[in-house]
């Protein structure tokens, strides 16, 4: 394989994804193909990958990647879980959803949360593997960090003290649900 287009159209997804991939796979975007979002009409984060992967390939020869991603909070029933993009655009920002959630479980005993990746991937012969990776964690009481993207300077890992706005780029890339969804779709493909 020697390119591959990676469905999305968020920078901070594109970025990890390209860390992850093969540096000899050139990385092509959407945006630099002016192909736009798909709406995102499925219920779960693997229906939403899959119908991402599949819309995206319908617009090149190339193979495809493409992530459904979201933060699931216990205390909000697994809120913003597949909204978790949506809730950015309706409160106007990622920061000012980090805000809305925090204010919502202000007095909740439980922080448990839950960052979960589907990742589908479609070869150059429209065959389509499609993987999920988790990571658990905790919300923190307050934002912290301003590394990463989206919710990341509230989101505590298990056996970690610091949240993944905290972390270096390079640490949380390699242990974050988007790394582990792509070790079990490199298991799978055997390609990358
Ligand atoms: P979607 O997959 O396009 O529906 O968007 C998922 C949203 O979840 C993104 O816009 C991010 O804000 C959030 N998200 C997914 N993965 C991460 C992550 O690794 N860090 C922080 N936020 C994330």
């Amino acid at each position: 394989m020697q390119k591959i287009l990676i469905g999305t159209h968020n920078k901070g997804k594109f970025k990890e994804l390209s860390y992850l991939l093969p540096k000899k796979i050139k990385k092509i975007s959407p945006i630099k193909l002016k192909i736009k979002s798909p709406k995102e009409t499925g219920k779960t984060f693997v229906q939403n990958a899959k119908l991402k992967a599949k819309y995206f390939s319908g617009f090149t020869k190339l193979p495809v990647i493409s992530d459904d991603s979201g933060l699931c909070i216990e205390a909000l029933n697994g809120k913003p879980g597949i909204l978790s993009a949506r809730w950015a655009k309706k409160y106007g920002s990622f920061r000012k959803a980090m805000k809305v959630i925090l204010k919502k479980i202000k007095n909740k005993k439980n922080r448990s949360a839950t960052f979960v990746c589907s990742l589908s991937f479609i070869n150059s012969r429209g065959k389509i593997f499609t993987v999920v990776g988790k990571i658990k964690g905790s919300i923190s009481f307050k934002m912290i960090g301003n590394r990463g993207f989206g919710y990341d300077p509230i989101f505590i890992p298990n056996s970690k003290l610091i949240t993944f706005g905290q972390m270096y780029k390079y640490k949380k890339i390699k242990i974050d649900h988007r790394y582990i969804a792509f070790k079990k779709l490199r298991a799978k493909i055997k390609i990358f």
